[in-house]
């Protein structure tokens, strides 16, 4: 039996080394590079006693029980439904885009025949993404459908992914769909929670195991080797080692550098309590930023806070070696980049004891529930291999 070594302390890293500890008994070396953990959903409260969340909002949702029931081992939650607004033309309009914001894009009139045609063209949907809409072959509702993704999606997403809206995965551009009715809840899943004291305390009482020792501010890269289709850890062949981190990274960019979008996320403190008139408000049309988040409107207890704070997010691309945007927080997923990945794994598929896990070594857009998913159905591969 040989060295376990886990690199990456988000949900990928965090569960699987929590689970080879459990449930296999094995002794799991973490390794993080950053000083604290739990990786882009890492939280902390400020000195005015708000909860933020350091990499941009995360909400949890989802619609298997399983997950909640998973999370709640770890941290208490509670039932939180995320509403956004979106500023377009100077007013503030629900997002996900619904039947109230036809009538406040469209007047009431002219609403009211869009509104009957989309029940018409779309019977029992309760959510319809937004291309469904603009290829309607109803010239109304498809000149809606267009107006929208014209005034609001195209902006956007060029902005946040800085890529020509063609060329992204229809996935991303499927997340938000348009609302059949009036529902005011962004995402329309069964259970929307969010941790009561943040996320990092998941990732805390993840690691908090007698088998697990966690290592921060120590860089994987400087430690690995590939040696004989072998991964070596400080020049020893290790059992197994479970990579989270950027697969083209691991591979020292041989096959070109994958594409990340990263963010600039500046602070601005109030000593007002409230803000904002929704926790987040979406800025298509605004240059340079996407989205400003009112963390205090998320906290589940928010009476000792003093003011309120607003973290406003500027995509930019992601370059490891820049003072600003040098964490790969999305990757960007198009038939190129897909091409470039599929020789990492190819490229890491040549060594036994590694294992890829993670939104950042598998390159895709994992939203936190598939994240665990995932990670959970790994761990059953590699319970099989450390038996
Ligand atoms: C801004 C933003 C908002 C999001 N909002 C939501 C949301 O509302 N709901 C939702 O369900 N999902 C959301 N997500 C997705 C969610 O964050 C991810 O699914 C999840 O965090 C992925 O976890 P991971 O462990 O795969 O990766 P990460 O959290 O990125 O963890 C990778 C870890 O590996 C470490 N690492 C990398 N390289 C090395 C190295 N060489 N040595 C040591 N350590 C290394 C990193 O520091 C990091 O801690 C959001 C993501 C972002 C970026």
């Amino acid at each position: 039996m040989g060295r376990i070594i886990v690199v990456g302390t988000g949900f990928s890293g965090s569960i699987l080394a929590r689970k080879i500890a459990e449930e296999c008994g094995r002794r799991v070396e973490v390794i993080e590079k950053r000083s604290h953990i739990g990786g882009n959903m890492y939280d902390e409260y400020d000195e005015n006693g708000i909860l933020i969340q350091r990499y941009g909002p995360h909400f949890l949702n989802t619609n298997k029980y399983f997950i909640i029931k998973f999370l709640k081992q770890y941290a208490e939650l509670f039932p939180h439904n995320t509403k956004l607004l979106s500023y377009l033309d100077g007013q503030y309009i629900r997002l996900p885009f619904n039947f109230q914001s036809v009538q406040e894009l469209l007047g009431a009139e002219r609403a009211e025949i869009v509104i009957n045609k989309l029940r018409t063209n779309f019977p029992g949907s309760d959510r319809v993404p937004i291309l469904q809409i603009v290829d309607c072959p109803d010239k109304d509702v498809s000149d809606f459908g267009t107006l929208l993704f014209e005034k609001a999606f195209r902006t956007y997403t060029s902005k946040m992914w800085g890529t020509d809206i063609n060329k992204i995965d229809k996935y991303v551009l499927e997340r938000v769909p348009f609302a059949m009715n009036y529902d005011e809840r962004y995402l329309n899943k069964d259970f929307q929670y969010l941790p009561k004291n943040g996320f990092t305390e998941i990732f805390r009482n993840m690691l908090d195991h007698e088998k697990i020792s966690v290592h921060l501010e120590t860089d994987a890269l400087e430690h690995i080797e590939f040696k004989d289709k072998h991964v070596l850890y400080d020049g020893e062949n290790v059992e197994l080692l479970v990579f989270t981190g950027p697969i083209d990274e691991l591979f020292d960019y041989k096959f070109g550098s994958l594409p990340y979008r990263s963010l600039d996320i500046r602070y601005e403190y109030s000593d007002e309590d409230s803000v904002l008139p929704a926790e987040i408000i979406s800025f298509p049309q605004a240059d340079g930023k996407t989205r400003s988040t009112e963390y205090r409107k998320i906290m589940f207890d928010e009476s000792e806070c003093k003011g309120s704070v607003v973290a406003t997010e500027y995509p930019l691309w992601y370059d490891k070696n820049a003072e600003i945007g040098n964490i790969p927080y999305y990757p960007v997923v198009t038939e190129e980049s897909n091409e470039m990945y599929e020789k990492y794994v190819a490229e890491a598929r040549k060594y036994g004891n590694i294992v890829l896990c993670g939104r950042l070594a598998e390159f895709k857009y994992y939203n936190m529930d598939v994240c665990i998913e995932h990670a959970l159905q790994k761990f059953e591969e590699i319970k099989e291999r450390l038996k």
